[in-house]
């Protein structure tokens, strides 16, 4: 292969350890030097320079304004929905160029990596050709940098060439399944299913059916077909709660059953999970029992998530015509590019480069999803494009549904879009079904959300870009058809002034709020800032306090507020009827696209009536007793002490019940499954393993006596793993948290993840240390510091053997990092529950008491965290807990043949490095340390 010359334009490379400048000129010849952060900001003025991760490296200078040639805006231009890790090393790998060796060579590959990349676009074979030039076109007027090189590249093509929406394919409308057959799975039909999907893939001497032997994951797969059994009575799905130690093998476990009911029954099944790394190992999966789509065929296996989640043609095409302007112009112009070749059209965890939208430093992804549910259905010019009505559709004609918890249980609550409810659902990633519950039922009547509800009836206010219409625009046919729906729409315009508009945060900061609702809020606000004892004040955090013995004046605020939404709520429930009537009786002129466009209209008027009334009764209760099922609290959101929002709050004291009624009780079979689902605190306290497990499946609620499962882990955590509580570092001590994340990770070498529970001191350890790593090359990567989004932080991450990864709650469950990468696990303390509100109220209400309750979730949150070690047979590592006072009690979080110990910060230096070292490796014959049982 002949190497493209490098593109000779200077390159610059900034890390924790250094800068790095490349200048010259072809005349005198090119050099790279190390240069100060001065110097590099006054270089980077004089003339543009060719760099990688625009954001990264204005964060490494320190100089927020840095702009440049981007090569990753090339690479999002030149092969849009490809995957590319956001550094050196990943891009010599997308593009087959040698890695840089060090930093000092990295501004050198940049201009080898330009220099590829442009010649690809001279390429015959290059196979993201089309639409190029026209999308080209748009970027020079709108000046982005690279476009005057581009335009030396990309010749104009010789037939006008489709572009975007005419590349995209139409969707078919597909005819409703049957209702599956009932049969029942036979123990040794699953048994060779299961041999099928475990030898696919895999090299084996005997070939097909020679994978690897995992022991339980035959007994798994058997127990799973529980929930395929038909079902003997209403409202008693078969629920099964398995829980499988990492290794095991779940996931083509329960698929095997899976596909072999679907195969049979013709029926549907859904997967659900938590994060989108096991949504993407889904994905993979998958294809080993139902294989590839074929172009044009059936997909029967279908990934479904939100509507939030995908691109909305009609907002892009908003955002190209005018709509968006600057630098977030050119991002709606890569995102075109994308769109064109986008397997799925998901925005958030699919094929868009995760980092795209940090390089712009805008929200505009979000503003091209249809977030704010202003969909116009079958009026939209691009309805029979849609990547979200493509989704649905599939899925009602799929075997297998890959979706996420929060739209499995709101699918079920508002049985929403064209999807058949699921029946046999799937819950992996079992133990975080109560959080999504908690968060999928609760109520919040806040500043944001009820502008939000304005807008959508009113449309944008004056002067806001943009396509989004209100109410009265978007179904202006049936105003002018049906006189009884018009007065209900211009009724309902007149009830949403009561409603919060632009700037009340700031009308409501100064006292001066306008309308019933901003009023409220002010109410909140002052009450939350008389009461508020938590400490937040000073640091800057969230507020809140109880919404419990209100003065007067407050719910005579609320009286008028939930008055002002009766008023509001009245004719949208009138237009809903007349919106039936319509189609009831429909007119000459509604077709098939009309009805689809009414019907979604329905839907959306009916969820919206619902979240009204939901507030209506949260506010109906603020000056009486309150309600023991339900726990509400005023809150102001703050984010570094500045406001972003305020308002009223509730939530199920115990989610599971309305989960039961909509998710399970409608259900033929349901599993939930994890490798940390039991408790396992033991102890006469606490009670059965299984105790806390079934009371959060929610099977009670519906009397319903669930099929209990364990399968241990098969890895030897014995020789694999050790936990060493280190005892010598002070709680408080800051200097000494980051002095002892230094070392340890000097001690591992790289491949360890920090996990903190609070931002601040996150913030704090990587001010201290990251320099100091990066100079013994050691590259610190961390959540909410660096301008890089979490999938593509884990990324780097799994890709980079010295990187070490710090952050919170999402990485302690979220990261599936096999191998040499992690082999080092830190936690900063014990992982205590925040003592919030809501964490009091289910605390008390606990019937096992109130340490058992936060026992039970610290246990949990440590088997998360130490789940994230050891992924494989082959891994290796430590897990380490900064501890001085690490409570014995705890200590069965882990794995029971993991060795715990107990010792300074030396001796566990000592043991993390000789791991590192095989020639020092000491675990087998060391003397046993003080053992905690
Ligand atoms: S159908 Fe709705 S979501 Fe789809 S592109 Fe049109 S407006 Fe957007």
């Amino acid at each position: 292969m002949t190497i493209p010359p490098p593109l000779a334009l200077a390159a610059i490379h900034a890390s924790h350890s250094g800068v790095w400048l490349r200048a010259g000129s072809e005349a005198k010849g090119w050099t790279t030097r190390g240069l100060s952060k001065g110097e590099a900001i006054v270089a980077a003025a004089d003339t543009p320079l060719l760099l990688l991760n625009a954001p990264l490296v204005a964060s490494r200078l320190g100089y927020p304004d840095l702009s440049g040639l981007d090569l990753l805006e090339l690479f999002a231009f030149i092969h849009p929905a490809r995957f590319v890790v956001p550094t050196p090393k990943g891009l010599a790998h997308a593009l087959g160029l040698p890695e840089p060796g060090a930093d000092d060579a990295v501004p050198g590959f940049l201009t080898a990596a330009a220099g590829a990349l442009l010649a690809h676009c001279t390429a015959p074979d290059w196979p993201e050709r089309e639409g190029a030039w026209t999308a080209l076109q748009s970027l020079i007027k709108l000046r982005w940098a690279w476009a005057p090189l581009l335009n030396q590249h990309i010749t104009k093509p010789e037939r006008g060439e489709r572009w975007l929406f005419s590349r995209l394919p139409e969707w078919d409308e597909a005819n409703e399944r049957p209702q599956p057959l009932q049969v029942t799975l036979p123990a040794e039909a699953i048994r060779h299913r299961l041999a099928e999907l475990t030898g696919i893939g895999f090299e084996g001497p005997g070939g097909l059916g020679a994978a690897e032997s995992r022991p339980g994951q035959q007994a798994y797969a058997e127990a799973a077909a529980h929930i395929f059994a038909p079902r003997r009575a209403e409202r008693a799905p078969h629920i099964l709660l398995a829980e499988a130690g990492t290794g095991t093998g779940k996931t083509l476990g329960y698929l095997a059953p899976a596909a072999l009911w679907a195969e049979e029954s013709g029926g549907t099944v859904w997967v659900s999970t938590f994060t989108k790394a096991l949504q993407r190992q889904l994905r993979r999966e998958s294809r080993r029992a139902w294989g590839d789509t074929l172009a044009g065929a059936r997909a029967k296996v279908v990934v479904r998530k939100g509507r939030e989640n995908y691109i909305c043609l009609l907002n892009l095409e908003d955002a190209l015509q005018g709509g968006f302007g600057g630098r977030a112009a050119i991002m709606a112009q890569l995102v075109a590019r994308w769109a064109a070749y986008t397997a799925d059209g998901d925005m958030i965890g699919g094929d868009l480069p995760g980092w795209l939208g940090t390089l712009f430093r805008a929200r505009g992804i979000t503003a091209l999803t249809d977030r704010r549910g202003e969909c116009v259905y079958a009026g939209c010019p691009h309805y029979r494009k849609c990547f979200i009505e493509r989704s649905a559709r599939a899925s009602a004609d799929a075997d297998l549904v890959i979706a996420n918890h929060a739209l499995v249980m709101v699918n079920a609550a508002r049985g929403k879009d064209n999807a058949p409810r699921p029946t046999r659902i799937i819950f992996d990633e079992g133990h975080h079904v109560f959080e999504a519950a908690d968060s999928t039922f609760a109520a919040a009547l806040t500043g944001a959300e009820a502008i939000e509800l304005r807008r959508w009836v009113m449309g944008p206010e004056k002067g806001a870009r943009g396509r989004r219409r209100g109410l009265a625009a978007r179904l202006a046919d049936i105003s002018s058809y049906d006189e009884a729906g018009a007065i209900a729409i211009a009724a309902a315009l007149t009830a949403a002034e009561a409603l919060p508009s632009d700037g009340w945060l700031q009308r409501v900061g100064e006292g001066e709020p306008s309308g019933p609702i901003e009023a409220l809020l002010g109410a909140v606000r002052a009450t939350v800032y008389a009461r508020d004892e938590s400490g937040g004040q000073e640091a800057g955090y969230g507020l809140e306090t109880e919404a419990a013995g209100m003065e007067g004046e407050f719910v005579e605020a609320a009286t008028e507020a939930e008055a002002a939404l009766a008023v509001l709520r009245q004719p949208l429930l009138r237009l809903g009827a007349r919106l039936e009537a319509v189609l009831a009786d429909p007119p000459d002129w509604l077709d098939g696209q009309g009805r689809a466009r009414i019907e979604g209209a329905c839907r959306a008027l009916g969820w919206r009536t619902e979240l009204i009334a939901a507030w209506e009764s949260l506010l109906a209760r603020m000056g009486g007793p309150a309600d023991p099922q339900f726990v509400d609290w005023l809150a102001v959101d703050r984010a570094e002490a500045r406001e972003y929002d305020m308002g009223i709050h509730r939530r199920w004291l115990d989610p599971m019940k309305p989960f039961a009624e909509t998710v399970l009780a409608p259900a033929h079979g349901v599993m939930l499954t994890s490798a940390t689902l039991r408790d396992r605190g033991g102890g006469a306290q606490s009670g059965d393993d299984w105790d806390a497990a079934m009371a959060r499946s929610g099977a009670g609620h519906i009397d319903v006596a669930p099929r209990l499962a364990a399968f241990p882990s098969p890895f030897d955590y014995g020789t694999q793993a050790e936990v060493l509580i280190v005892t010598d570092v002070a709680k408080g001590d800051i200097a000494g948290l980051a002095g002892a994340y230094a070392r340890l990770i000097e001690a591992s070498g790289g491949g360890a993840l920090g996990l903190f529970t609070a931002i601040k001191r996150l913030r704090a350890v990587y001010g201290r240390i990251a320099d100091r790593l990066a100079r013994t090359g050691l590259p610190l990567y961390a959540q909410h510091i660096d301008p890089i989004d979490t999938g593509t932080l884990v990324d780097i991450f799994r890709d980079e053997p010295r990187a070490s990864l710090l952050g919170t709650d999402a990485l302690r469950d979220g990261v599936d990092v096999p191998g040499h990468s992690l082999r080092l696990v830190i936690m900063e303390q014990v992982p205590w529950p925040k003592p919030s509100i809501l964490h009091r109220a289910r605390r008390m209400a606990n019937p096992t008491g109130g340490q058992a309750y936060d026992d039970r979730i610290i246990r949990a949150r440590l088997a998360q965290g130490f789940g994230r070690l050891i992924r494989s047979a082959e891994d290796r590592g430590h897990f380490v807990v900064l501890s001085a006072a690490f409570p014995s009690r705890l200590l069965s979080a882990f794995p029971q043949d993991a060795p715990v110990i107990r010792c300074t910060l030396d001796e566990a230096l000592q043991r993390v490095a000789a791991s590192v070292l095989p020639s020092q490796t000491q675990t087998a014959d060391s003397p046993p340390h003080e053992a905690d049982r």
